[in-house]
């Protein structure tokens, strides 16, 4: 081939070869804890980073490999871990930049459970996060001080599906010698490659849109090979002698691969967050389809996101892809194939409006999660976010009237029609 293999290309091939054992066409299930040395000088030098190869699969194994090599091709980064969970990455990035009393700043508008993860678990590492707002990309230099390590976005973000302006945060950044960490998780490279935008390091939840079939946890990190590690003692993991490795320099040894292998040989190593070969496999096979699975998510959402937008029960709809909506400008510059397929809409009845309308669904399905092939919807104030009092709900994006949808891949009259028998009872 002389041009580089297109996208749709990638998702079914990169990282895999037929078996050389087998031939076995699909990639294996490796589904061993260790594997046999050659010999004792080979032992050793897998032990001491002097070689590439696998000791055990809570640091490396077959699987892993194929599908750490296809999202590092299909996000256009160098290298890639994968790990148990998209929380399970979300520690292991700040686990191998962070040192107890370092600070990193993150937009307020992300996942529920990552605002929990930065504001109440890395307390508990004396790591400190600080708020800062994407539509005003200037609060986030705000924030910076002497012991900032890192700047944390979501690329569209959880739970309005709002398009963030990537490269006005990576200027901030880059100019403040900090990498930009963007979870891409409800993006998906078939939308959005924030790496082409100034991205350092992707993460993600593979649980959700990537693996696609609501089946199999996941998580993934993406090493640009952008960011340059060497300032003295700023980024101890990467840039000082390393004792358990024999005084090795990372940065210097494995230069624009060496957060991924940071991220390997010091986070999942010592924290064990391993994915199991078997998740590793349904992911890969759920990654062959992310580009058909993520175009008929958007064409679907958009014909579902006009329905709710004309129909007299329903306040307002927030979905980037309506030419109406506020957002609708990034979505173009950022995401032009597509605004995503997870947005609210608010019910003229309110709180009792919300709950009566999710009691009222027959194929779509009432759940907490997003990107399942199936639709969902969710009805936070009375479930995710039933602690809060109205102020905060308001706040989070997720008053008394707000329903959130996942659109999934059915035909979008069934969609519709489900929406439509439960909108007449409300
Ligand atoms: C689900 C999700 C996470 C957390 O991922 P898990 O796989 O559930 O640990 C992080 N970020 C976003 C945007 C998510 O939707």
């Amino acid at each position: 081939m002389t041009n580089a293999p297109g996208f749709n290309t990638l998702a079914v091939h990169a990282g895999a070869q037929p078996d050389p054992t087998t031939g076995a066409r699909a990639t294996p299930i490796y589904q061993t804890t260790s594997f046999v040395f050659d010999d004792a000088d080979h032992a050793a030098s897998l032990f001491g980073l002097q070689s590439f190869g696998n000791i055990y699969t809570r640091i490396t194994n077959p699987t892993q490999a194929v599908l750490e090599e296809r999202v590092a091709a299909l996000e256009g980064g160098m290298a890639a871990l994968a790990v148990a969970s998209g929380h399970a990455a979300q520690l292991i990035a700040f686990h191998t930049l962070m040192s107890p009393g370092d600070n990193f700043i993150a937009a307020r508008r992300l996942y529920g459970g990552s605002i929990n993860q930065f504001g109440q678990a890395f307390k508990s590492f004396d790591w400190q996060v600080r708020w800062a707002d994407t539509a005003a990309p200037e609060s986030f230099e705000a924030e910076i001080d002497g012991r900032t390590k890192a700047i944390f976005i979501e690329s569209l973000a959880n739970p309005g599906g709002t398009f963030v302006d990537i490269e006005a945060i990576a200027e901030i950044a880059h100019r403040n010698g900090l990498p930009l960490i963007v979870d891409n998780t409800m993006a998906t490279p078939y939308l959005v490659r924030p790496i082409e935008h100034g991205a350092d390091i992707v993460v993600h939840s593979l649980t959700k849109f990537m693996g696609g079939h609501g089946n199999s946890m996941g998580g993934i990190l993406v090493d640009g090979g952008t960011f340059d590690w060497s300032a003295s003692g700023k980024y101890p993991a990467l840039s000082d002698p390393r004792p358990d490795y024999n005084g090795m320099v990372l940065h210097t040894t494995f230069g624009n691969i060496a957060f991924a292998i940071a991220a390997r040989v010091l986070g999942l190593r010592d924290l064990g967050p391993a994915i199991s070969p078997f998740n590793a496999f349904m992911l890969l096979t759920g990654i062959e389809t992310l580009p058909l699975r993520m175009q008929r998510h958007c064409d679907n959402a958009l014909v579902v996101a006009r329905y709710l937008a004309g129909h007299d029960k329903v306040a307002w709809v927030n979905y980037a892809g309506l030419e109406s909506d506020p957002n609708h400008a990034l979505q173009q510059r950022y995401a032009p194939r597509g605004a995503g397929a997870v947005f609210t809409f608010g019910l003229k009845g309110g709180y009792a409006a919300g709950k009566a309308f999710v009691e009222g669904v027959s194929m779509l399905s009432h759940l907490a999660n997003i990107g399942d092939t199936r639709s969902l919807v969710i009805h936070p104030a009375s479930t995710t976010h039933s602690q809060l009092n109205d102020e905060q709900l308001v706040s989070a994006g997720a008053g008394p009237e707000v329903v959130r949808l996942s659109i999934g891949i059915e035909d979008a009259a069934d969609i519709v029609a489900d929406l439509e028998q439960s909108l007449a009872k409300v």
